[in-house]
């Protein structure tokens, strides 16, 4: 049997790393699961053990995010991408038929991918769109044309391809409850990496596989009195509205899935100390590499501009590009891995989600250096 010890760095973007001790605790329960007589995967979602995973889950988000009382924590299938098409469906359509407008604003290559979705289902207004610039910033409030009759303003909090991070919250603006104006945020590769000012926004989403947990299932935190703008006649499975009034449990959800983020929710809590202090350990951690990147000369050049810099996703190319794909095959002996950058932006990218320990990236930082001095 595969021992922890032949676990390599793995800077994978997602599904990226998970905390060993939760893979080991999943492992311990596979077969059963204390107290159920059978294991997570063979019992009902509506059984006591499932449901008590299910409200310990969600009780676990809600202390650790501090999510106010008139929130809705759901867990959904179809991934992030599918958030992209629920979020218009349920928001850009109309009760009378017709569809309503809304703001986005384009940082990278999954906030374009949001756009394409809305349009299927309304009028789009990109209000910022970075892609003529190569995405590597986020905008300020100023050099936003926000309409304020739009349905809802949708953004990505962070950029997993192209490693750029707005801070929370992302505007000095007045919060949904005050403003009436809805604010959607794809947090997908930086959920649970810092806290978050739930009250600012009217929904985030985050499919689980690049920070709490496994590919499988989606989380969704939303204010009450948006869903109640979703038109009638949604097919079932794509209405909010029903999986917040079934508990998330309308039919089977990813039991297995759910459990993992039990556990990684528990890590956060427990072992981390909750999400201020890990945020601390991730800052730490990007600095390391960001440091290696300034002080390399311009033999290393980030991708996003210092102020726009993500704590997760730390994009970079070589001044030799020639140089990349030595490197990785370097890093790859010395069991550094998942370090090439998307294929749609080249270069390098490491990935240091929470569960990713300082140690790599220490491990990392040196053969950076070593690299360098090497060529
Ligand atoms: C990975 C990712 C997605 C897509 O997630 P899926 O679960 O694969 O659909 C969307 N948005 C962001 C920011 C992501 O990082």
């Amino acid at each position: 049997m595969p021992t922890a010890s032949e676990r390599l760095h793995n800077f994978s973007a997602g599904p990226a790393t998970l905390p060993l001790a939760v893979l080991e605790e999943a492992r311990r329960d596979l077969l059963c699961l204390p107290g159920a007589g059978a294991s997570i995967l063979e019992i009902s979602h509506r059984s006591a053990a499932f449901t008590a995973i299910l409200d310990e889950t969600r009780h676990n988000l809600r202390q650790l995010l501090n999510i106010p009382d008139d929130y809705e924590v759901l867990f959904l299938q179809g991934g992030a991408s599918l958030q992209f098409s629920m979020v218009a469906m349920n928001f850009l359509r109309q009760a009378n038929g017709e569809t309503a407008s809304a703001d986005y604003l384009v940082t990278g290559s999954w906030s374009a991918k949001a756009v394409t979705e809305g349009q299927r289902e309304g009028t789009v207004r990109q209000v910022w769109n970075g892609k003529d610039a190569g995405f590597k910033r986020v905008p300020s409030l100023a050099e936003l044309d926000l309409d304020p009759d739009a349905a809802y303003l949708h953004l990505t909090s962070n950029e997993t391809i192209q490693g750029v991070e707005f801070p929370d919250p992302p505007f000095d603006i007045a919060p949904p409850s005050e403003s009436g104006r809805a604010m959607i945020c794809d947090c997908s590769s930086n959920f649970l990496s810092r806290p978050i000012d739930i009250s600012r926004y009217s929904m985030l989403y985050a499919g689980a596989q690049k920070n709490a947990g496994p590919a499988g299932v989606t989380l969704v935190i939303v204010h009450r009195p948006l869903l109640e703008r979703s038109p009638p006649g949604l097919p079932t499975m794509l209405d909010y509205r029903i999986h917040a009034a079934k508990g998330s449990a309308y039919n089977t959800p990813p039991v297995f899935s759910i459990y993992l983020v039990l556990l990684v929710t528990r890590w956060l809590r427990d072992e981390m100390g909750g999400l201020a202090k890990m945020e601390e350990r991730n800052r730490e951690k990007a600095g390391i590499l960001y440091n290696r990147i300034d002080e390399s000369d311009g033999f290393y050049r980030g991708h996003a501009e210092p102020t726009s810099r993500s704590q997760m996703n730390i994009a970079w190319t070589l001044a030799d590009p020639a140089l990349e794909s030595p490197f990785l095959s370097r890093a790859s002996e010395r069991g550094l891995v998942g370090l090439k950058g998307h294929r749609s932006v080249g270069g390098l990218r490491a990935s240091i989600y929470n569960a990713m320990a300082p140690q790599s990236v220490e491990e990392l930082a040196a053969f950076m250096d070593e690299f360098r001095h090497s060529h």
